[in-house]
């Protein structure tokens, strides 16, 4: 049987390498995991402060910058780890 990743074909097809290390995977899943860990922490962050927010986390559609009361909340779209915009 081939080690190889059935995506890439270039590295060995180990969990490490299908969580975070895959080039095919960082073009598509990745940033999408990072989206939705984003749009969780904004969720968790607006409910804190009393922001009206959707009953689920994955409901919520975060607004680029908004202010609401005495809250400044922003959501980043450029990611460190993939230096795209996302
Ligand atoms: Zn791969």
């Amino acid at each position: 049987m081939d080690p190889k990743c059935r995506l890439c074909g270039r590295f060995d097809e180990t969990i490490d390498h299908l969580v975070s290390g895959c080039p095919e995977l960082a073009k598509t899943e990745y940033i999408h995991y990072h989206k939705m860990a984003a749009a969780h922490m904004h969720w968790k962050i607006c409910k804190e402060f009393g922001i009206e927010v959707k009953e689920q986390w994955y409901e919520h559609e975060p607004k680029a910058t908004g202010p609401f009361h005495q809250v400044e909340t922003l959501f980043a779209f450029q990611s460190p780890w993939f230096g795209l915009g996302c």
